[in-house]
């Protein structure tokens, strides 16, 4: 395939945080962007060429999109199969519609990987109480109920700690298709981000610490504190997934890894993801750039990272008090203060990350939890 060279125009489904950072990188590479989604003045609209707004399912709007521009990436991963279909028709998709219609389904995504050889957490299918009762019986009375579509962040998950939970938790699952998982007693987890190329060329950021809050990412730590064999085995389990799927783009692995030094697949992201934020200040290439160098057909760029990193969300809950206090955070020299221009603050909403840079990953993480702090000091 010839390369898409600076000058042309990358489509983006989705307008979040995640097209904003691409569409910055692209930006400064000399591409053009245009946005679909069906929000207006979107954190990607803002910083975009061009702010189309339509709903996924306009498929007639997915055609006059595709048509006006060279390449159509993604950065939310709930477009329609079909949306997908009819971008394809005209334009190329990277990663394709049949990476996202395995990975926009929990049952699918891991069916896929069990069925290819990947370590995942045990699941099952559930459609009714009584199978979730079975189900938690053979998970020893404790499991994580989740939605197979639309879930990220913890929506739509529940966790059942035994089997007199079943009958307050289902009626609300009552008719949508469900997995339960078997709750993992994890050590840690963490992530990989990788991408791959047009012509099969691999990068990685490597394997990066997440600490969550409430099922959202609330920090990362780069690189994880980790042995350096575990870190390898991710990587290595990441770069077949990317390979088996045949992945054109990026892809985020998150894993949970147990307390016998075990790794186990937790999810699939196709596209760049929160724990690769601090690749926007702390690597050579960050994977925004990378996610525009794979889908151009460009050479990948490298991934060395320059300093130790930590991040951490900014949620909308920060600005309960009134305005967070930015002048202070700003007083953290090797902090970047990163915002997405969302107009409301809710509760749980990204909103913003802060990246802190520092000689050890366990000072980067003080230092970066200092200055979320003193976003709330007056
Ligand atoms: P997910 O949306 O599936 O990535 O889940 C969000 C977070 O919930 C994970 O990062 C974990 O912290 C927690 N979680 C999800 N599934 C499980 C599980 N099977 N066992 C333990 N914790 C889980």
């Amino acid at each position: 395939m010839s390369a898409i060279l600076p000058g042309s125009t990358i489509g983006m489904l989705g307008s979040g945080q995640l097209g904003r950072m691409f569409t910055i990188a692209a930006r400064r590479m000399g591409y053009r962007v245009a946005t679909l989604s069906p929000d207006q003045d979107s954190p990607t609209g803002q910083v975009a060429d061009r702010e189309v707004v339509a709903s996924y399912d306009d498929l007639d709007a997915i055609r006059a999109f595709a048509r006006s521009v060279d390449v159509i990436t993604f950065e939310f991963e709930n477009v329609s199969y079909a949306a997908s279909e009819a971008a394809e028709a005209i334009v190329p998709l990277r990663p394709a519609g049949r990476v996202l219609r395995t990975t926009q389904n929990r049952f699918r995504e891991k069916t896929y990987l069990a069925e290819h050889g990947f370590p995942v957490t045990p699941f099952v299918a559930v459609n009714s109480a009584q199978e979730l009762r079975k189900a938690l019986h053979g998970f020893g009375g404790r499991g994580v109920l989740k939605t197979t579509g639309f879930g990220y962040d913890g929506k739509g998950q529940a966790r059942l700690e035994s089997e007199f939970d079943v009958d307050d938790v289902w009626p609300s699952y009552e008719g949508a298709p469900a997995i339960l998982e078997a709750f993992i007693d994890f050590e840690r987890e963490i992530s990989v981000v990788a991408a791959r190329g047009a012509s099969g060329q691999f990068a990685h950021y490597g394997a990066v610490e997440n600490r969550h809050r409430n099922h959202i990412l609330d920090l990362t730590i780069a690189p994880a504190s980790i042995p350096e064999a575990v870190a390898r085995e991710a990587v290595r389990i990441t770069e077949g997934v990317l390979e088996s799927l045949d992945v054109v783009g990026v892809l985020c692995v998150e894993y949970f890894l147990d307390r016998a030094g075990k790794l186990m697949v937790n999810e699939l992201a196709p596209r760049p993801h929160n724990s690769g934020h601090f690749t926007f200040d702390a690597n050579i290439t960050s994977q925004f750039e990378q996610q525009l160098r794979a889908v151009c057909g460009l050479p990948l760029g490298s991934t060395e990272q320059l300093r130790p990193a930590a991040m951490a969300n900014l949620l909308g809950d920060l600005w309960e008090g009134g305005e967070p206090n930015w002048r202070a955070a700003a007083y953290f020299p090797e902090v970047k203060i990163h915002l997405y221009g969302k107009l409301e603050a809710r509760p749980g909403r990204k909103m913003g990350h802060l990246t802190a840079l520092a000689a050890t990953p366990e000072l980067a993480a003080r230092r970066v939890w200092q200055a979320r702090e003193a976003l709330t000091s007056r």
